[in-house]
Order: C-alpha cells, then sequence, then structure tokens
C-alpha cells in the first residue's frame, strides 16, 4: 500500500498556503493552480510552514529564498549528511542563507 503523505503548496500572490495529498509513488507536480487567485501556487514540500497571512514580512522571506531555488527541502551538510540546515528566521538572515547554501539551491527553478 503506498502511503499518502501531505505535500505544502503555496501562492505568493495571495500569501495562502494548502496541502494536497500524494503518494510516495506518485509524480508530484511542482505546481498547482491556485483556487483563490488562479495563478500558480508552488510545490514547498513536505516540511513548509507557512507564515500568517498578515505576516508580510515572512512572506517576503519565503519569496525570496522561492526565487533563489530554496522550496524548504532539506539541506543536509556534514559527514554522513546528518546535519539539517535551518533555514532562516528573518529576510537579513535570508540573504546570507541563500549565498551560503546556493550549491543546495534547485537550479531551474523546478522540482527534479
Ligand atoms: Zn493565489
Amino acid at each position: 500500500m503506498p502511503t499518502p503523505y501531505n505535500m505544502a503548496f503555496a501562492c505568493l500572490n495571495c500569501r495562502k498556503s494548502f496541502k494536497r495529498k500524494f503518494d510516495l509513488s506518485a509524480q508530484c507536480p511542482s505546481e498547482l493552480t491556485c483556487p483563490d487567485c488562479g495563478g500558480e501556487a508552488h510545490n514547498f514540500g513536505r516540511h513548509f510552514k507557512s507564515p500568517k497571512k498578515s505576516d508580510l514580512k515572512q512572506w517576503e522571506k519565503v519569496a525570496f529564498l522561492f526565487d533563489h531555488g530554496f522550496r524548504f527541502q532539506k539541506i543536509r551538510i556534514g559527514p554522513g549528511h546528518h546535519d539539517v540546515i535551518p533555514y532562516p528566521d528573518t529576510l537579513d538572515q535570508a540573504k546570507e542563507f541563500v549565498v551560503k547554501y546556493k550549491e543546495y539551491a534547485y537550479k531551474s527553478g523546478k522540482n527534479t
């Protein structure tokens, strides 16, 4: 039996996130249509924690990270890749983060 799991999608226009269930074996789309504005809602994976809709600064950070190829994928470094790098809390931290970990960014803006 395939185990369904939740993937988080977020629309950066509406600052809205929602979840969809997928099977692990199934192909998961990198974009869905936003139910509110009809624009693109991007796949932010299983680890995304949505900011409050009113928290513009946090959404700005999310959009910034997204633009640089970070979709809240786990970034593992160190021996055996056991150390998971926490995502930045603020936009200022995010600006350092995308430089420091740019080799872990998604290249084309698509999940591969
Ligand atoms: Zn939307």
